[in-house]
Order: structure tokens, then sequence, then C-alpha cells
């Protein structure tokens, strides 16, 4: 005879977080300093209230489950109220990255058939110069003025909030983030309540994003990417203080976090370091921050060692759109305290373990069907499954994952003894030398040593008798000279001799992506005619 479970049947929806937001931790802020130096003040109660009242806006608008709502905006209090407010319609909110090109947004809006679109004003002019190319979206909603048509206040504005969210599974979707796609068009990552829901629980332990009741967290992150690191549900479930800012300039961030007394900090490396030099130029000491949370792209180890010596807990984690995005996260080991500063910087340096609900494996790059050991040493291609990550993009025709749901990251990885996994590259850029794999990543971290060196990508270029040999692209630093010999002679002591590129190249720039990473496909591109 079968036994039925004992428990009760709850539906795990986002819609959940802000309920216990607004009832256990109802007075707890959220606060926004806008571009124009002012400041607003709501709590997560508010927050509630006018994410209701979107609710009903958004039904008399005719907006049914399932629909796209987009989103064209930076951080702040009425872009966290749509995040609730479209989900909690049970509709499927579209954050759109504005820094994409204008054929990029085009097809996302046409590919997600977003129906209502709400904009920052500073983003006015690409909806002005786009919306004839939109014919889905039937209503342009305008976050922070009226000079544009309807906007976000007005609109919410009609409505009381007395209304109820919509119900529905756990599985049903609820938000639809773009890949920036480095390589082929922008691929739709379409997250679950359930996922969302899961990627909670784990991202607020101490393991992990390390959340609680008293942090105070500036999310510098836009919300438009990646589920933004997940941190508008995790704040919630605990319920944190939200600090927004809608603009990212180091002296606003630097100001922000002394006023509004803010503990953590989350953003990629370049916030980090754009923080650090201000912070050098001035001669003033960091903000009292307790967590440091960074990751998109590899931390540089000068930058840990700041971090970490400065007393900060520092959490670098690896995810990806795909990933909802945390999956791994360098946490302290159980000899931390033992460790000296060396071996601590080294850890974080490291994109960590794995979060619990993720797994992780590397697999040979020409050989997918053999799984690599757990060594330190064997660099493969980095797979991971688990309840958040991907299964299908939106509107595939197949699954991303095999058979065993593994999903390939395109990432290139090697995974420690103690299950700590090391980036070595992308499973693109690495270069293939006489049947043996060239870590581009390693030759560009061992370049941008050099003091004279602003930005360095290394990328592989045909050859007749190795198949492909690296060549280094190199940006200078404005008015440095670098002699192409000293740099080469940096480079020996970092990598193996066989590693050492064939050609020095220097670029005024080199192209980036949509999210600000070089574009190895468009420089690949550029160097397509190079001989060796
Ligand atoms: P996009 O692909 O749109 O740029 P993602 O945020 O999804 O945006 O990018 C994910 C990729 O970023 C990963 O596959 C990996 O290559 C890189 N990445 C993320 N975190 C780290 C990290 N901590 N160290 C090195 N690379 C990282």
């Amino acid at each position: 005879m079968s036994v039925l479970g004992g428990m009760q049947d709850w539906e795990l929806r986002v819609s959940l977080l802000i309920d216990h937001a607004a009832r256990e931790h109802g007075t707890r802020e959220i606060v926004t300093r806008w571009a124009d130096g002012s400041t607003s003040r709501t709590t997560w109660a508010g927050i509630r209230h006018d994410a209701l009242k979107m609710v009903q806006a958004l039904r008399k608008l005719g907006i049914r489950p399932g629909d796209r709502v987009a989103t064209l905006a930076m951080n702040h209090n009425r872009h966290l109220v749509s995040w609730y407010g479209v989900t909690g319609a049970g509709a499927v909110l579209h954050t759109i990255n504005p820094r994409l090109f204008d054929e990029q947004l085009d097809y996302i809006v046409g590919h997600a058939e977003d129906r209502v679109l709400i904009f920052d004003a500073v983003f006015a002019p690409i909806v002005e110069r786009l919306r004839s190319n939109w014919p889905c979206v039937e209503q342009f909603i305008c976050f922070d003025s009226s000079d544009h048509g309807l906007s976000f206040d007005a609109w919410i504005g009609a409505e009381n909030g007395e209304t109820e969210w919509t119900t529905g599974s756990e599985r049903d979707p609820c938000m639809l983030c773009y890949t920036s796609g480095t390589t082929g068009n922008p691929k739709g990552v379409m997250y679950e309540h359930r996922s969302n829901m899961l990627h909670t629980y784990a991202g607020i332990m101490p393991q992990c994003l390390d959340l609680d009741a008293r942090s105070v967290v500036l999310p510098v992150v836009p919300m438009f990417h990646a589920n933004n690191w997940g941190f508008p549900w995790a704040a919630a479930a605990v319920g944190a203080k939200l600090v927004y800012s809608a603009t990212n300039d180091a002296q606003v961030l630097c100001d922000l976090m002394r006023s509004e007394g803010v503990t953590y900090l989350a953003g990629v490396p370049t916030v980090w370091l754009a923080v650090l030099q201000h912070c050098d130029a001035r001669g003033e000491p960091l903000p009292p921050l307790t967590n440091a949370l960074t990751g998109g792209s590899a931390m540089p180890r000068a930058i840990i060692e700041r971090l970490v010596g400065a007393g900060m807990r520092v959490a670098h984690a690896w995810g990806m759109t795909e990933t909802s995005p945390v999956a791994t996260i360098a946490y302290e080991s159980a000899d931390w305290d033992e460790l000296d500063l060396e071996r601590r910087v080294t850890i974080k340096a490291m994109q960590g373990r794995p979060v619990f609900g993720v797994q992780v494996r590397t697999v040979d790059l020409d050989d997918p069907a053999k799984e690599l050991p757990r060594d330190g040493k064997t660099a493969g291609a980095l797979q991971v499954r688990g309840p958040w990550v991907i299964k299908r993009y939106f509107k595939a025709e197949a699954d991303a994952t095999d058979q065993d749901q593994w999903f390939d990251t395109g990432d290139v990885a090697l995974i420690h003894a103690d299950g700590t996994v090391q980036l070595t590259d992308r499973t693109k850029d690495v270069i293939k030398s006489g049947g043996e794999w060239i870590s581009s990543v390693e030759l560009e971290n061992a370049a941008i040593a050099h003091p004279g060196v602003a930005e360095a990508a290394a990328i592989g270029i045909a050859h007749p008798k190795w198949d492909e040999r690296p060549i280094l692209v190199v940006v200078k630093k404005p008015g440095a000279e670098v002699d192409p010999e000293s740099l080469r002679d940096l480079l020996a002591t970092r990598v193996a001799k066989w590693w050492l590129p064939d050609a020095i190249e220097f670029v005024d720039e080199i192209p980036h992506t949509g999210t600000g990473k070089i574009s190895k496909k468009d420089l690949r591109e550029q160097f397509r005619d190079y001989r060796l």
C-alpha cells in the first residue's frame, strides 16, 4: 500500500517572498538615489502595496498570465515594484539590457512578444528610435517622468491595491532574461517561480550570498542582468534593507555607502576597481563594508587582496544567466582561520564550490562522453545541472541539456580535489596549438599585470604547422609606452614557453559586447585575414 505524505501543499511562488517581507519586515527600508541626486524612501510594505496596485493596473490593460511585460531600466524602487507586480499578476517580467545594440533590442522585444514596456526617461531616446520596430508593444509607460506619455506613478496611482496575487503553479514562468549573445542571436532564459524560490533559499545561506535581516545591500549589478543575481528575491526573504543607485558613479556609490550604512556591496570586478581607485585617488579609506560579492568575470587577485585585507568577507561567485545565476561560490574553508593572506586570496581568486542544489562536472573538450577527474590539473568543458539551471531556451525546439540534464556552460575549467572550480577559459576562446590547449584567459591575466597595459585579449590565428597559434591584442594605458619585448619577458615568467604569443598587436580599442565583456567573436573577425 502506498503511503501519502502528510505535509501542506504550497506552490512556491515569488509572491510568498513579498508577503513575508511586508508582514515580518514591513518597516525595513528600500532607498533609491536617483540620477539627479534626490533620494526616495519606501519600505517592504510599501513595495507590496504598490505591486498590488500594479497587478490591478496590468489586469486593466488585459495582461494575462504568461504575457510578457518588459522593463528597460536601471536600479530603483519602482523597478523593484514591477518585479513583484508583474510576477504577482502571473505575467512574465522581461528585464531588457539597455546597452544591447539596436538589432539585438529589436530581436529580443519581437522574440519575447512584449505587450507592455516600462522604461526610464534616460532610455526614452532608445524607445523613440525603435518603437516603430516593436509592433507587439501595445503600451509604453515611463517609470520616472510624465514627459514621455503615461507615467508609472499616474498609472498605478489610479488603483487602490485591494486585490490578490494571481495564483497558479510553481512551475509557471515568471521572468525572462536574454543572454547577450557572444555568439549568434541572444537567447531567452525563462525562470520559473519555483526555480527562483529554490535559488533564493540557497542564496541566503551563509555559504552563499550570506544575507540576513541586518544586511544593508547595495546591488550595483543591474536589475536587467541575470536575474539581478537574485537580490530582489533574497533580500525580501530575510528582510534586508536595499539601497539602489540609478547611476554607477564611484563617488555616488561611496557617498551612498556611508550615508545609508551599507554593509554589503555586490558588483562585477570593474565596479570594485572603480571604487578602489576612487578611494585611493582621494586618500580615503574604503567604506566600512562587511561583505563584498563579485562575479560575472574573474576577480583580479590584487582587488581580492585589498578587500580581504580590509577585513571584508569576499564572496567570488561564478554563474551565468542560464544558472539563475548563482552556481558556485568561493566561501571560507574549514581551516580558513589558520590560513595566511596569500592562501586566502588564492582560494577567493578561484570560482569556488557548488552551492547546495547545483552539481558540476568537467568533460573532455573533444569527447563529452569522457568525464574528467577532479585533480586540479585536467581542464575540460564545465557542465552543470540543478533545479535552477536551464533546460530549454525560450521558444527553442530542443533542450539545451543532454539526456542526463547536464548543461554545457561554454566555460573551460578544472576542478580541484576539494570541489573548487577554477575557470581557465571559454570553450570558443581556447587556442589549440599542436593538439594542446592554451588558455587565452591566463595569457590575458599575465599581460594586464604589465603597468602599461590597459586591456589585453588573446586569440588563436590559423597556423599551417600548429593548427593555431596565439596572438595578443593590447590596448595601452593613456600615455604609456609598452615595449613588446618587455611584455613578452613578463609573460615568460608567468606562462609556459610554448604559450607565448607569436605576435603582439597594439590597437586603440578592443570590441566589447552589450554587457561590457570583450567580444572575441568581433576580434577574431577583425583579425580574420591576419597571417603569421
Ligand atoms: P553574458 O553571457 O550575457 O555576458 P552571463 O552573465 O550569463 O552573461 O555570463 C556568464 C559568463 O560569465 C560565464 O559563462 C563565465 O564565462 C563568465 N563568468 C561569470 N562569473 C565568472 C567568474 N567569477 N570568473 C570568471 N568568469 C566568470
